[in-house]
């Protein structure tokens, strides 16, 4: 008998023992230290500290960090700013947030085979549009914090008043949000002027404006005029707007505001101490093109039938690049979607109803207070108030903490109260306990008939809200359940099919993994819960960084970056803020090989630097030789390199430790993305060979599933010389430099990651690393002869991916990489990374949790794939009417008429394996030419639909 049994890493890992036995075979090693000995290059070899440490069973990690969580305390919070308790509707926990279909999926990049996600973004975006009262919204932000920050720099891009580097905050914002703006404006030379709204001076001092609406402590301004006299002044106004409050209130594109911002927490997404939740953003029509973030569009596909898509991509980073409107790349789209189902459920009549019900709860509260003898600050307010109590407020707090309720502290003489969905009558008497002293505690029933509304006259909401069919028709379980069902079915996620997208790394999201994020110890905690609270936060986030220093050899880890973008952003300023420190002010190129993820360019110009891109050798390197000359030429101002490791190009350059010495010896920090993570840990370690810096990508590597283009957690890793500069927050040691609103950011999502971590342990992730390596050789190997494999190392030997090169393909027979991608959906499969880094090509990363049966299958696909393409070479399919033109095929298309030169049972059968499990798409090839053209990006009016 064995004391413990991990059966994990073996569940974790796809190929069985004779699997394993066979690929090396075909590879020509004798095991995996063989072939991983010959991957990695000397020079970085042995570099890792991760250690072989045992990993711990499913059932004995699940107990270990039962444990932690128990140590979270859960008080009833009445703190609000920005976060509110809510009722995640049970349908929906179970069959979208706990459903591996829906947390599973990529970003929609390949429409045809992302209806169901495309579909309950579109809602998502309908949703914020209706109630900010704006024409275009995005598929989401964020956080509000950082949404507010993209609000700065989109007034910066489009205000008239051109002169002013001036932006004017409220002192009504939420003070996370205005941390972060301080954090965004510095490096780009803006000045973030904080003060009251009703003394603004000379608008036209300001190139733009955020206001909070209701205002953080809860009063709700009527900013018409205000409005007026910035838009008078070219300035331009971004509103951060509750959407609860919204049901009620005049909506700010009703008055004027030409952005609206916020979050949609408060529709169904657990609190999570922060994390993950959807921000929105919205704006007018003619601002769309300078829009950040994702935006889901309605186009035809290839048979006149509408058909969704990502929309004008190339505002966006991995087209922009440097001069992209953001470097926003995942977003939160699987906390968007629970918001938007949150809206389908209630419909606007169940919304309104929960906004009127809170808005009563507070009404009735504010008036018991009164009675009290306590005077609630606001005349008019939403759900939120705020009491000047002097010298009582400590004892109050003391008070309230005896009873496990937590108040807002606003400061040493006033406190604050947010009421949500959850609150009670109940609650609100016990709320007037706390605050009767010797007097008599009020009856909620008696006030409840004495109370009126509280909302100001004139800024009720006069238009009706999400009148939409799709927010009416699905309000019993039956239609829910039923609706997520039907949209989830139209998807292709990882519970289908291997995704083996390059640079992604979709890799097994384990169950054991994903059970805690739901348990009420880690989602019921809001983020600025007292610290003796949290503990079991703090337990989990302290082992975690120590867990991610050792996969990565370096010092300290930020966990607070919400994607991996927002960590190149945070890397980047500890960069800036170290050379600032020594005096090096100058220091402002950052120099990124041509073959860099988009984010890399628009990240740097986001820290004020700029970039000079350094080029790439025939063989995918970087040619270390115009390295040296441009990093020699601009010693003096040199801030930083950029480079992915192993290269994008999925090879392990020998050249790395030589190029990171070459940037140290002219003054420069070395940033390493390492979004490539997953081909290193446990065999070699990017703090140890040179790095810096780098941020991870836990929803790559680390396992936290992508969720259909988020959550994301993008933590930086850093050498001990950049540990002061890493983001601070209001909640944490250092003050500033909040990169994410909350002090962990996505906190709630990083159980998966430790989870991770400890059922492998340092042995099960080596592993993990040699077996994605092994797998990737395998798919090269085996497809080499059928394409061409475009890089590898001097070995003959990839590294966790490979590329695929079709470019010889599109000149013998037309077919290109498209083509190809969407008949592999013919085939089930979700296409490879088309066309990064190169032009022309497919990169294909398998990762360590395929099957060798899985991985076979994409090859004979791929295989098949080829004889086609032959045919069309060959002249036996038509160069235009073939199956890889055509395709996605459709079931509609087959029992049509049937006008092509090959056969139905080609177009949807090409393997006779496909009769017993076959997707379907549910459009044909999408055009998104026609799409941008005729830009549509909500849900079609109602008349449309009455119309179809
Ligand atoms: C995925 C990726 C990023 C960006 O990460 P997000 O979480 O999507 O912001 C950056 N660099 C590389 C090389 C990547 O593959």
């Amino acid at each position: 008998m064995t004391r413990t049994r991990n059966e994990f890493i073996a569940r974790h890992i796809g190929p069985r023992a004779a699997d394993t036995a066979a690929m090396l075979e075909l590879l020509g090693y004798d095991d995996l230290e063989a072939l991983t000995a010959s991957v990695i290059p000397d020079s970085i070899k042995g570099s890792s500290v991760l250690g072989d440490s045992d990993g711990q069973g499913e059932a004995e990690a699940l107990a270990a960090i039962k444990a932690i969580a128990a140590k979270n305390q859960l008080f009833t919070s009445y703190i609000g700013q920005g976060y509110y308790g809510t009722h995640t509707p049970a349908p929906i926990l179970r069959n979208l947030l706990e459903n591996p279909a829906w947390y599973t999926a990529y970003t929609p990049y390949q429409p045809e085979i992302s209806q169901g996600r495309l579909e309950a973004l579109l809602n998502f975006q309908t949703l914020i549009s209706d109630l900010s009262g704006l024409p275009i919204a995005n598929a989401s932000l964020l956080d509000e914090g950082t949404a507010a920050a993209e609000a700065m720099t989109f007034c910066k891009r489009l205000a008239k008043n051109k002169a002013s580097n001036a932006f004017f905050a409220s002192q009504h914002c939420h003070p996370q949000t205005l941390d972060i703006l301080r954090t965004r404006a510095e490096p780009l030379g803006i000045e973030v002027v904080v003060g009251d709204e009703r003394e603004i001076g000379d608008a036209g001092a300001y190139f733009g404006a955020l206001l909070q609406y209701p205002a953080s402590n809860g009063d709700i301004f009527d900013y018409r005029a205000l409005v007026e006299r910035l838009h008078a002044a070219g300035a331009l106004v971004a509103v951060a707007a509750d959407l609860l409050a919204l049901c009620l209130l005049t909506p700010p594109g009703e008055f004027g505001a030409d952005v609206a911002i916020g979050s949609a927490q408060r529709f169904g997404v657990p609190l999570g101490f922060g994390g993950p939740h959807a921000a929105y953003f919205a704006t007018r029509d003619n601002f769309k093109r300078d829009m950040p973030g994702r935006l889901v569009g309605v186009s035809l596909d290839r048979f006149g039938k509408p058909a969704l898509r990502l929309a004008m991509q190339t505002r966006e980073q991995h087209i922009r690049r440097e001069k992209a409107t953001s470097n926003i790349c995942t977003a939160q789209v699987l906390l968007a979607n629970i918001a938007s189902m949150f809206a389908v459920y209630h419909g606007p009549q169940g919304l309104t109803a929960i906004a009127r019900r809170v808005h009563q709860l507070t009404a009735v509260l504010a008036q018991g207070l009164a009675k009290l003898g306590h005077k609630v600050e606001q005349q008019h307010f939403f759900d939120t108030l705020s009491l000047h109590t002097g010298a009582q407020t400590a004892e109050l707090h003391a008070r309230a903490r005896a009873l496990r309720i937590n108040l807002r502290e606003i400061d040493a003489e006033r406190l604050g109260l947010s009421l949500d969905e959850t609150t009670t009558p109940e609650q609100v008497e016990a709320l007037w306990a706390l605050f009767a002293g010797e007097q008599a505690v009020p009856s909620f029933d008696s006030l409840l008939a004495q109370v009126a509304s509280r909302l100001p006259e004139g800024l009720l909401r006069q238009s009706a809200i999400l009148a939409h069919p799709v927010f009416n028709r699905y309000h019993s379980e039956t239609e829910l359940m039923r609706y997520l069902r039907k949209l989830a079915d139209k998807d292709l996620a990882l519970d289908r099919s291997m995704i083996p997208l390059g640079s992604c790394t979709m890799k097994l999201n384990a169950a054991s993994e994903m059970i805690p994020v739901t348990w009420a110890e880690f989602g019921n905690l809001h983020p600025f819960a007292p610290a003796e609270q949290s503990q079991g936060y703090a337990e989990l986030t302290s082992e975690l960084e120590a867990m991610l220093c050792a996969a990565t050899g370096y010092d300290a880890v930020s966990l607070q970056p919400n994607a991996g973008s927002q960590g190149e952003y945070a890397g980047l300023l500890a960069i800036r803020a170290y050379h600032h420190s020594r005096g090096d002010d100058q220091r402002d190129i950052c120099l990124i090989p041509q073959s860099a993820h988009g984010t890399n360019p628009a990240t740097a110009s986001m820290v004020g630097m700029r970039v000079v891109v350094t080029a790439c050798d025939e063989r995918g390197n970087v040619d270390i030789a115009d390295l040296r000359a441009k990093a020699e030429e601009h010693s003096e101002r040199l801030a930083a390199i950029m480079i992915t490791y192993p290269s994008t190009h999925g090879v392990f350059e020998e050249g790395i430790r030589e190029i990171c010495e070459i940037i140290h010896a002219n003054g420069g920090q070395v940033y390493i993305d390492g979004a490539n993570m997953n081909a290193m840990v446990g065999l070699c370690a990017p703090g140890q060979f040179g790095g810096d810096v780098s941020h991870l990508n836990l929803h790559k590597t680390f396992c936290i599933p992508h969720g259909g283009g988020g959550p994301g957690v993008g933590p930086i890793g850093v050498k001990a010389h950049l540990a002061p500069f890493l983001p601070g927050h209001a909640g944490l040691a250092r003050k500033e430099g909040a990169v994410s609103a909350a002090p962990f950011g996505s906190a709630s999502i990083l159980p998966i990651t430790w989870m991770y971590i400890r059922m492998m342990g340092g042995k099960g992730l080596r592993r993990a690393t040699q077996m994605a390596i092994l797998n990737a050789n395998y798919i090269a190997r085996r497809l080499e002869e059928h394409f061409p494999v475009l890089y590898s190392g001097d070995n003959g030997l990839v590294a966790h991916e490979c590329i695929l090169d079709l470019r010889p393909l599109k000149e013998t027979s037309g077919i290109g990489v498209d083509d190809v991608a969407k008949r592999l959906i013919d085939f089930g499969f979700h296409a490879p990374t088309m066309s990064f880094p190169v032009a022309g090509t497919l990169m294909v990363e398998p990762t360590e949790s395929e099957s060798k049966e899985e991985l076979d299958r994409f090859c004979d696909a791929m295989i098949a794939i080829r004889e086609e393409i032959r045919a069309v070479e060959q002249g036996r399919l038509d160069k235009d009417d073939n199956p890889l033109k055509n395709a996605p095929h459709t079931a509609a298309e087959l029992v049509g008429e049937w006008r092509h030169g090959y056969s139905r049972e080609q177009a949807v059968y090409p393997l006779a394996s496909l009769v017993e499990a076959k997707y379907w798409p549910p459009v044909g090839r999408v055009d998104n030419v026609f799409g941008d053209r005729n830009l549509v990006c909500a849900c079609p009016s109602i008349e449309a639909y009455q119309d179809a």
